[in-house]
Order: structure tokens, then sequence, then C-alpha cells
């Protein structure tokens, strides 16, 4: 089959129907009519198969730390491609990257690769069902953590399914999914350590471990607060359950990750994104007594665990490449660009004259219609006339020039500037300009 036959993003869409579900291979490309067709990249531009330069603020759903096709990255992988690319054997390189994340934060004690974020956040569920020989697990409602089924539970509860705000009902994501798993799965409001409490004191003895995004990107990219953090923490270590933190999005925000803000350690921490390097990957890191069931001991061996791509070199030479050029210094410029984009951003929405807001943290932002920040995930939710403006303002994005994420996000690479941040703004006013019949009809 030839590689391209007549380049353009809607032919090319019509051909994917007959052969890929939806046309695609995942659903977060779909925006507009169709999506659109990569051609080549460089840096934080990437230019479609129609031709169109866009400045890319979503990065591949924030992975892309240092860009599209970073030399430093592009020459390692390219000399590790010439010497084999998986092997069933083990890498030095893998050793080195374990020990470039340990000296980021205290509480990697240890850590085992995997191939993705969803793999990291199940592995890490299993470790502590293994660690504690308990079942049930405990998320804040409206986070995402990938496709394990445990922990897609009330990923995008409804109104009509979300139940009491104070104790949230367990919703599945996906038709046929088995019942047992509702059951299992605990759901906590954001931000509320009183009810959170309250609702896993009914589950006392049965919890293996409580998950949580410290700044959830569906919840509407709000930072947990240090209280109700703190009170998970205290909960969980009273009642000998486990806390995880899933980092995959937010280890970006601080060289040792978001975890570096608060004055106490998870016991279990799930990355992937921007460790490989823009390739793919997963990782579980933890308190060494806990990533022991990884390992046969007296007990035998609790967690049986492999993985055919796991630390595989590719994205292992990738991600040590990645690591080692964001460093204190790159985190910090990377942050201090961010608050800039928020405060140039907050402008834009502030000269339109919308009912918009921008929230976010480090390096990552995400533009709300609403006229004041919401505070979780019932607060960001959108109705349907909402999700059509949200839908319209990122197709006048594109048209400006500007790629972000399906929700309105961006997160920020290092081949960023002030330059493009001025442009993202510029785009932003003409763009909630353009749409602001519409999104003033949903007030
Ligand atoms: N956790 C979080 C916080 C995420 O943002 C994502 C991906 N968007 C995942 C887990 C799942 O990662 P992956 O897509 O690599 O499976």
């Amino acid at each position: 089959m030839p590689e391209s036959t007549a380049a353009n993003s809607e032919t090319l869409f019509e051909r994917a129907q007959s052969s890929l579900p939806g046309g695609v291979s995942r659903n977060t490309l779909l925006h507009g009519e169709h999506p659109l067709y990569v051609s080549h990249s460089a840096g934080c531009r990437v230019v479609d198969v129609d031709g169109v330069e866009r400045i890319d603020f979503a990065n591949n759903m924030a992975s892309l730390i240092h860009g599209h096709a970073y030399g430093p990255i592009v020459d390692a992988v390219s000399e590790q491609l010439r010497r084999g690319t998986a092997f069933t054997m083990a890498t030095e390189a893998e050793i080195r990257m374990a020990e470039t994340l340990r000296g980021r934060t205290t509480s990697f004690e240890k850590i085992r690769f995997v191939n993705s974020g969803t793999e990291a956040v199940m592995t890490g569920i299993k470790a502590a069902r293994a660690f504690t020989g308990r079942t049930r697990v405990a998320k804040i409602e409206g986070c995402y953590h990938g496709s394990y089924d445990y922990a897609e539970m009330s990923q995008a509860p409804a109104p009509a399914n979300w139940g009491n705000a104070d104790h949230p009902n367990t919703v599945p994501l996906a038709q046929g999914t088995p019942p047992s798993v509702v059951e299992e799965t605990i759901i906590l409001p954001f931000n509320d350590p009183e009810n959170a409490i309250a609702i896993l004191n009914e589950n006392a003895d049965q919890i293996a471990c409580v998950l949580m995004d410290p700044i959830p990107h569906r919840v509407g990219m709000l930072a947990a607060s240090s209280e109700s953090v703190q009170a998970l923490r205290t909960w969980t270590h009273e009642n000998g359950a486990l806390l995880m933190f899933d980092e995959v999005i937010s280890f970006r925000n601080e060289f040792g990750g978001m975890q570096a803000r608060f004055d106490f350690d998870p016991d279990l921490t799930s990355l992937g994104k921007i460790i490989g390097g823009g390739f793919p990957i997963g990782a579980l890191a933890g308190r060494s007594d806990v990533m022991d069931v990884f390992v046969k001991g007296e007990h035998g061996m609790r967690l049986p665990h492999s993985g055919t791509f796991s630390g595989n070199p590719i994205s292992i030479t990738a991600g040590n490449v990645a690591l080692d050029e964001f460093d204190k210094a790159a985190v910090e410029r990377l942050n201090t660009l961010g608050d800039y984009a928020r405060a140039q951003v907050a402008t834009a929405i502030h000269n339109a004259d919308v009912p918009a807001c921008v929230t976010g943290s480090g390096s990552l932002l995400r533009v709300h219609l609403k006229p004041e920040p919401p505070r979780n995930y019932r607060e960001s939710y959108l109705s349907a006339p909402e999700s059509a403006a949200l839908n319209a303002l990122i197709e006048a994005l594109y048209d400006n020039g500007i790629m972000m994420i399906h929700t309105c996000t961006t997160a920020l690479s290092t081949a960023m500037t002030p330059v493009e941040i001025d442009r993202l703004a510029d785009a932003m006013e003409q763009s909630l300009i353009a749409v602001r019949e519409q999104l003033l009809s949903c007030a």
C-alpha cells in the first residue's frame, strides 16, 4: 500500500473511515469536521498535509517537553536504533533512568518502567492490592487516570448520574463495565476533605489505595489543596491504605513533580508522558517495601509483572535525554513562561470581554468558558451549548495558527519563548471575539 496518496486531511479522513473505527486510533484527535494529518514538525511548530503551519500548544497531550524532533533526542535515539530497538535483555540505560528519577524526589525509592500512563496507574493499583491484601480503590470525581476499569470510574459523570456532591455516585465510563468494578471503586469529592474522609471511613478496612492527581486536568486544571491532600495522607497512614499520586501530567511542574510542593510523600506515583522524551512510556515509582511486591520473597511473587516493551531502550534513551535537559533551571524557566502565558491569556479574555477564565500552574494552562474559576469537576462541567462554544473556540484557534488540547488546555515546551506566548494571546483574543456571540448566548 502506498504511504500517502492524495494528501489532504479531508480525503485521508474519508479513507480512514473504512479501516479505523471512527477514522482514528484515539478519539482525542477528533475535532471539527475531520482530524488534521501531520506532515512534519520542528520545535514548537507543526505543518499539516494541507500545508498549514501552527504553533503546537498540545505537544502530544502534554508529553513533548522539548517540542518536536528535538536534536539531542533525535541523535541519541538514532544511534540506539542502529544498535537495536528491543531485546529480551536488560539495559544499563534503564538503570540510569531509574537513578535519575530517584535523584529528583525522595518518594521514588524503586521504579518499574511500563509503556503508558494507563499501565502505570493499573500497575500501581495492583501493587497496592498485592501489598495491602485489600481490593477497593478510592479516587476523585472527574479525574482522568487512563483506561484501566477501576481508574476510569466517574471520569466523566453527568448531572443526570453524578448524584450528591458530598457523596458522589460511582459512574462507569464504558458500557459493559462489570458491576463488580463499580462496587470496588469509591468516589471522593475534590478538595473537600471533610466529606472525602467521611466516605473513606465508611470503607475504612477495605481500601487498598487512594488515587489522586495533584492538578487534575479534567477536573479543571485546579491544584489540590494542601489541606485536602494532607487529610488523605493522614487517613491512609492511619487506616493501612496507600496514597498514590498520578503525576503522569503534573510531574513536569516541578523538578521532583508536584509532590515536591507538599511536605509529605505519597507511597506510590504513576509517571508517563514527558519522561519518555516523545516515545511511549509509563513508570511506577514508590516505597521500597511496596515495590517489593514485584520481587520474589518469603510470600512468593505477590505481583508477577512483565511487558514486552517495558523499559525498551528507545523510550528509555529518549527519556534519559529529555530528563537530563529538563533540569532545575529548565523547569523554572518553563514555569515562569507559564505564569506569563496565564497572565497574557487572562488579558486576552479581558480584552475580548467574554465570560471566560484561565486556570493552571507551572507549564499547564486551561481556559474555561466560565466567568469565575471552577472549584471542582461539577463546576467545570460544560452544558451542551457551552461545549459547542468551546469546540468553536478551538476551531477558531486552529484557524488562527494555534493547536490546543481539546479541553482548551495548553502544555508548554522548552522550545517556546515569550514570542509564541504572545502569538497564543493574540490568537486567543481574536478567537474569543469570533465566538463571542455564541459564548454569550450560553450564559
Ligand atoms: N493519568 C493522567 C493524569 C493522564 O493525563 C493520562 C493521559 N492523558 C494518563 C494517566 C494515561 O496515560 P496514557 O495516555 O499514556 O495511557
